[in-house]
């Protein structure tokens, strides 16, 4: 089998080795095309795409609903700018509110993005109240993006000590002692931030006694509670949103990833009360809800609630029950972790080599927190297709062990 590991540097690599900014490490392969759960590379190679992107292709690649409805858009309108209305922002934010539970929408194009309207709009709520309050609570392990608002949030201090100060005021607690936030929580909070399953973090769902906690520190200091769903949330457990799993309330919702399948969209949700404290003219951003993004959202959203969902509902847990019959063929994975299309395994080494062994397999998978190989399949796996990953993971774990 020929793969893009043993190949030598093709144009496209030397050309970015030159000129792209180097923030990224990449795997040595150039893909060009994808159908469905598979990614054709630049020489033939194909390879089941079991990270999708990092939680985006959620449809699986060019697939006819998302193929039809940004062809159209790109056709008929792309971009109008957030100074006149267009016939789609409106209708994706019925849409996604109704599926939420929360009141109004603001979109912006990325997930970090969705992070940072949420960091405001709590400032703002709060400003608006006439009690300022500034403080942040997130969690250890917690990952909400590389802006600055959000890296403030985001745990991992090799991401944030190169661009200190960030924002003042953040404080990081526990993701398994509630009484340290307990502790931390005061009238000087204005938000408490946490993702329902951590995703950078290692693919840790929030234990119940800190989804307790939280609702109880909200409700005794009057903080904010801000989701941020923008790798739980869309369908990705199962559910449209994973707070509603565990039983958090949100006040706040970040989406991001899944909402376009691709196309770059985020967006904020938000509860009535925040809703009324914020003004014309607070936030915004110039592509944000987009035609074109929107009528991608949208296309997402038709298929997610004509069938994917349940798709996904129901072979969620397949896929839970296969990878725990495969962490107990391998020892060194010590546990299985997540929800639904959302899964971890654990290993008692670092995962760094399965990346590799995978991919020389025509597999793609994902190392995270270290130890952790992150699975975030298209929501459209087949069970079929999810045996044949689990078989070359199986192949890559073995070669891994055996080196
Ligand atoms: C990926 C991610 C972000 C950041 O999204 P970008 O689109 O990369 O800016 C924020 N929060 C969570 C939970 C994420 O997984």
């Amino acid at each position: 089998m020929s793969t893009a590991t043993d190949t030598p540097p093709t144009t496209v690599q030397a050309v970015e080795a030159a000129h792209v900014l180097q923030t990224y490490k990449r795997q040595p392969v150039v893909f060009v095309r994808g159908e469905g759960v598979w990614l054709v590379a630049d020489d033939g190679t194909r390879y089941l795409d079991m990270l999708s992107g990092i939680g985006v292709n959620v449809l699986g690649h060019a697939h006819p609903a998302l193929v039809a409805a940004v062809r159209e858009q790109v056709g008929e309108l792309v971009h109008t700018s957030n100074l006149f209305f267009h016939p789609f922002q409106g209708e994706l934010a019925a849409r996604l509110t109704k599926a939420s539970g929360l009141e109004r929408a603001f979109f912006c194009n990325s997930g970090a993005e969705a992070v940072e309207g949420c960091l405001k709009f709590s400032r703002r709520f709060w400003y608006t109240a006439g009690t300022p309050r500034a403080q942040f609570i997130a969690f250890e392990r917690g990952f909400s993006g590389r802006t600055m608002g959000a890296l403030s949030t985001t745990w991992d201090e090799h991401y944030r000590t190169p661009f200190e100060p960030l924002v003042p005021e953040v404080r990081f607690v526990s993701n398994e002692d509630p009484d340290d936030l307990l502790a931390a929580v005061s009238e000087q909070t204005a938000a408490i931030i946490a993702e329902p399953i951590q995703g950078e973090g290692g693919v840790r769902p929030l234990p119940p006694q800190i989804v307790a906690a939280i609702n109880k520190a909200c409700a005794a200091s009057g903080a904010l509670y801000i989701a941020d769903e923008v790798q739980s949330g869309l369908g990705r457990t199962g559910q449209m949103f994973h707070f509603e799993a565990l039983g958090l309330r949100p006040d706040l919702i970040s989406v991001g990833k899944a909402l376009g399948a691709g196309v770059p969209i985020g967006a904020v949700l938000v509860s009535s009360r925040v809703a009324a404290s914020i003004s014309a003219g607070d936030h915004g951003t110039t592509y944000g809800g987009n035609p074109l993004a929107c009528r991608a959202a949208l296309a997402v959203l038709d298929t997610l609630e004509h069938g994917l969902l349940d798709h996904v509902r129901r072979i969620g847990p397949i896929f839970a029950d296969r990878l725990q019959a495969l962490a107990r063929k391998h020892p060194m994975v010590v546990e299985v972790r997540g929800a639904g299309l959302m899964q971890g395994l654990v290993l008692d080494r670092d995962a760094a080599a399965v990346v590799p062994a995978a991919l020389e397999r025509g597999l793609i998978v994902n190392r995270t927190a270290e130890r952790v190989v992150r699975l975030l399949p298209p929501y459209v796996i087949s069970e079929a297709e999810i045996t044949e990953a689990l078989s070359r993971l199986d192949a890559a774990l073995t070669a891994v062990q055996g080196a």
